[in-house]
């Protein structure tokens, strides 16, 4: 069976996943999900319209006041049936994920479907320690707590550079703490979010918990953020598209998590380790073919050490094994479409003008069917340049020089975003110093990439707000309400002497 046939065959009812079933969409609109690695069309689906966004939503509120009733312990133990459906679907996974994203196989099965295991075990403990202030008697007459609740309908976005990943990180902490939900994936990768939710409808969560809606931004996605009955947007993807989330959602009062864009500084010390330096930029710059929010993106060399990381980044970039995302030997697969490919090329050719490109800046030849693109260098842009300033979302990093430490640390805070960063040195002191200095919501030092469940992840300025995985992520997905009970078990109270004096 080919790929296409076997697609059809799974989601021949439809690609809507409202109240524990599958269903077709009722837009009237088709969507292909292309192999990007062929130009291969996988699966062909009738996007959701407005009306599946209400009987998604529908069936999210029918199922909140059980599933938020349910103990934390309750909650769990089907957190955990979760865990142990998903690893034994582990390798259907990563196959489809890389089928849908053009993923090199091998980071599909080391990376995304683990780690969404991982957070799925981690929000299954995490769903048992959900902590408010302690009570007490914070005034003579009354003892006051805290409870922390579940918010209600969540909405959620998500986009298409790691469908399955950040379904879990917007589905696990907001199931975890009782809410329910109705997803939007990226309307052309939504086949793993699928997958994701009716494994959880094996593993014993309540029909309604978890919905999908594969359908467009502009029309189901702008419906969902609108939408009265739910309480909460959580949106992953660009600033662009954040702000006009954020308008809808403000507008309608709801509680808001962005997680957007990134461009992120990799700043390089005269002391640091050159090797490691340079294995840590090109690994860091061509995850997921560069198209991660916190890839490395601006490489900054102190002077004495700029001439040999430029010749090491391009020499190690060139010898990269791009090609089919299934053989287990590809380092880079395409870009996520053919569209994005021309996007990353325009900002490539656009940069020649005042830049230089080092390696790469060319469609590879013998791929010519699908969206690849070679890992690229440039050096010699301008701070203020786009290649320097813009997320470009592609295999594409730039290198540029740095005299002082000040200089460093002020080059890599001037962009909007602050999402992540990373610094390579071998002093103590000066790794302190950038860890405090750089504005964002992680900086790695002596590497950049890694994540893990018990630690957030999230931004400050044009990269957003709140934070996913790890604990911190409940305080989105919660709300706390001080509850205060009288003591005294009298009529009138002292403090009424201030409406009725001494009557
Ligand atoms: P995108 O903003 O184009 O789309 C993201 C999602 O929003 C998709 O599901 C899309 O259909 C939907 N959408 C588009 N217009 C909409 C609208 N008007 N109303 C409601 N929904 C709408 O982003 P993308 O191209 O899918 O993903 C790449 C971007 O995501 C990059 O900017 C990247 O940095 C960001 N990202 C951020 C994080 C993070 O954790 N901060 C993680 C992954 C990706």
């Amino acid at each position: 069976m080919g790929n296409r046939d076997q697609m059809q065959d799974r989601f021949a009812d439809g690609a809507q996943y409202i109240g524990g079933r599958l269903r077709p969409g009722t837009s009237g609109r088709t969507q292909n999900i292309v192999n990007p690695a062929t130009g291969e069309t996988v699966l062909g689906y009738e996007l959701a319209g407005d009306a599946d966004v209400d009987a998604a939503v529908g069936a999210a509120r029918e199922a909140f006041p059980q599933w938020a009733g349910a103990t934390p312990g309750e909650r769990s133990d089907a957190l955990h049936s979760f865990a142990s459906v998903l690893a034994a679907q582990a390798d259907d996974f990563a196959r489809t994920e890389s089928l849908q994203c053009g993923k090199p196989i091998k980071l599909s099965t080391e990376f995304d479907v683990p780690g969404t295991v991982d957070n799925t075990a981690f929000f299954a403990g995490a769903a048992r320690h959900l902590q408010g202030q302690s009570a007490g008697e914070y005034s003579a007459d009354h003892t006051s707590y805290v409870r922390r609740e579940a918010i209600g309908v969540v909405g959620s976005i998500a986009p298409w550079n790691y469908p399955l990943q950040m379904a879990a990180w917007k589905i696990l902490p907001a199931i975890a703490a009782g809410n329910t939900i109705v997803l939007k994936p990226a309307e052309i990768t939504p086949l793993t979010s699928l997958m994701f939710a009716q494994a959880a409808t094996e593993a014993g969560i309540p029909d309604g918990v978890i919905n999908i809606i594969s359908g467009a931004g502009l029309g189901a996605g702008e419906h969902l953020v609108g939408h009265p009955d739910v309480a909460m947007t959580s949106f992953t993807g660009s600033t662009a598209v954040g702000k006009r989330v954020a308008e809808i959602a403000t507008s309608t009062v709801k509680r808001l998590h962005l997680e957007l864009g990134g461009k992120a500084p990799f700043v390089v010390f005269d002391d640091a380790d050159p090797e490691a330096a340079i294995q840590g930029a090109v690994a860091g710059a061509l995850i997921n073919s560069g198209q991660d929010c916190t890839a490395a993106t601006r490489v900054y060399v102190q002077r004495p050490l700029y001439d040999q990381l430029t010749a090491g980044i391009a020499d190690v970039m060139a010898g990269v094994r791009v090609g089919d995302p299934f053989d287990p030997s590809t380092d880079l697969g395409p870009l996520v479409s053919h569209t994005h490919r021309d996007r990353v090329a325009a900002f490539v050719e656009r940069a020649r003008a005042y830049a230089t490109v080092v390696t790469g800046g060319a469609v590879p030849k013998n791929h010519p069917e699908g969206a690849f693109y070679l890992p690229t260098l440039i050096a010699g842009a301008a701070q203020d340049s786009e290649v320097v300033q813009s997320e470009i979302f592609g295999p594409v990093l730039v290198i540029l020089p740095f005299d002082s430490d000040d200089e460093g640390i002020a080059l890599a805070n001037d962009t909007p975003y602050g999402l992540a960063a990373s610094a390579w040195t071998r002093d103590v002191f000066r790794a302190g110093r950038a860890t405090r200095e750089i504005k964002a919501g992680c900086v790695w030092v002596n590497d950049h990439i890694p994540i893990i469940s018990e630690m957030p992840h999230g931004g400050t300025k044009a990269s957003g707000y709140g934070k996913d995985m790890s604990v911190y992520s409940f305080d989105e997905y919660t709300q706390v309400k001080h509850v205060m009970y009288d003591n005294t078990a009298v009529a009138r109270k002292d403090w009424h002497r201030t409406i009725f004096g001494d009557r």
